[in-house]
């Protein structure tokens, strides 16, 4: 995409996270004058000299582009992002709160910010996920007649942020009035995506709908290779027949560990929070929640079954930290669940991840993948990095202890481990079939 002319649109970014840094830098290339606000002084530090502290494609080259344009800049503190703008896009955390619903008070805190400082006229703009009723909300902490509340859920996949700001299946807008949307709306007229436009409400909620139907539809894979396994079947095959067909879709229809990272698991509670709410028992998430308790459960069990039964005292290598490869972030990883059963068995684990670097309890490092597995009882497969599909499993062998493995990500070669005398087992695949159908 080549540089665009300047259309003289003013934009807060509230947060600089995953979204608001995202939201931030494409805007500013789409010709849009950003400033991005946080509250951690030394990320506006360095991202104001071009240093970006999160794992994105492309995203580097955008700041440095944005900056380089003197249309994006970065400044402490929410109200010194808000004073001149015409929107102000909210990008903050929205976590699990203790009862399971979205605790909106990082988005509230925002809002009080910006409130005294919003020049007539701006528009709000919620980005982060946030349940029914959010808008009004933020309407009422703000408590201004000439300021509107708008909101415009975030679909973006980390790892692939820039890609899915500039090509979005769809552009969510919700607002009070169509005018009000059709403003927000113009923000995006660079891109060529359909644009929704509906209430507050239903953009809210749209966003809720698609995050836990994906969820369930990882969920479904996963029991449909439990089948697979316990009826002699191969679940690659199931599920990649089932994927031709097109009311089904092909994505999302991999086996693996479970579904985590920083949306899923909290989108999930909070939509069943406001089902419940609402008086209405939404008993299929619940029953997606307790299918993706027990795959990690079950991952635990294969990795117990191929030490011999006992995880006391195991030391093992597991590869990938991070919730999905392609990114850093190993927020709520199904990874991190497993480790932690493990380490809850009396399992010690070196783990080795391509970009996930936050320190965890009790977990060593390894500098590569292959040291990792260095005098190990085995090793575990957590995450999907491509790079662990190119180790060479003859060096694998030569640096375990004992030639044991769980892949839970199905990516290593299986006919490969089998000539290599491995005991290995990964997942939807029954007996019969790992030994003859996999390559
Ligand atoms: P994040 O935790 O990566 O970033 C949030 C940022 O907000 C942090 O840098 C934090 O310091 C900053 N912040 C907190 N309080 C602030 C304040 N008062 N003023 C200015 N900055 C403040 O979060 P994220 O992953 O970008 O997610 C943000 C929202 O977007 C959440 O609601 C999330 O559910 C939603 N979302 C996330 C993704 C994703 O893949 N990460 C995708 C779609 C939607």
């Amino acid at each position: 995409m080549s540089v665009a002319e300047n259309t003289g649109l003013t934009v807060a970014v509230i947060g600089t996270g995953y979204v608001g840094l995202t939201t931030g830098a494409c805007f500013a290339k789409l010709g849009h004058t950003v400033i991005c606000a946080d509250v951690i002084p030394e990320k506006i530090e360095s991202l104001s000299r071009g240093e970006v502290p999160i794992v994105e494609a492309g995203m580097e080259e955008l700041v440095a582009e944005g900056i380089a344009s003197g249309r994006l800049r970065f400044v402490l503190g929410a109200a010194n992002a808000a004073e001149e703008c015409d929107f102000a896009f909210m990008c903050l955390p929205t976590p699990q709160g203790a009862d399971g619903a979205a605790d909106l008070s990082y988005l509230l805190r925002a809002a009080s910010e910006i409130a005294p400082v919003l020049p007539s006229g701006a528009i709000v703009v919620n980005k982060s996920t946030v349940p029914v009723g959010s808008a009004q909300r933020v309407v009422d902490v703000i408590g201004r007649d000439d300021v509107v509340v708008a909101s415009n859920p975030e679909f973006l996949r980390e790892g692939t942020s820039v890609e899915d700001f500039f090509g979005p299946d769809r552009i969510v807008i919700g607002a009070p009035e169509k005018a009000v949307a059709e403003r927000v709306s113009r923000l995006y007229d660079a891109i060529d995506a359909p644009k929704l436009l509906v209430d507050t409400a239903t953009a809210e909620l749209i966003k809720y709908a698609s995050n836990a139907y994906l969820a369930a539809k990882i969920s479904y894979a996963n029991s449909i290779a439990n089948l697979c396994e316990a009826a002699g079947a191969n679940a690659h095959e199931v599920l990649a027949g089932m994927g031709m067909d097109s009311r089904i879709g092909a994505k999302f229809l991999k086996p693996g560990p479970g579904w985590g990272g920083s949306c899923f698991p909290k989108d999930v509670f909070a939509l069943m929070n406001i089902a419940e709410t609402a008086g209405y028992d939404f008993s299929l998430l619940s029953a997606v929640v307790a299918a993706n308790e027990e795959q990690l459960d079950r991952v635990v069990g294969k990795v117990r079954q191929i030490v011999g039964g006992e995880l006391a005292g195991a030391k093992l290598a597991v590869w990938g930290l991070s919730f999905k490869a392609g990114t850093d972030d190993m927020r709520e990883s199904p990874a991190i669940k497993v480790i932690t059963r493990l380490q809850a068995a009396g399992v010690h684990i070196r783990a080795y991840d391509p970009a996930a670097t936050v320190p965890l309890p009790g977990v060593a490092r390894a500098e590569t993948a292959l040291d990792a597995c260095d005098g190990a009882d085995g090793l575990v497969v957590l995450t999907e990095w491509p790079e662990f599909g190119e180790v060479s499993l003859s060096d694998v062998a030569e640096r375990l202890a004992y030639k044991r493995v769980v892949d839970t990500r199905n990516m290593l070669n299986t006919r490969e481990l089998a000539d290599l005398g491995f005991a290995y087992d990964c997942v939807g695949y029954g007996k019969s079939v790992v030994s003859h159908s996999l390559a």
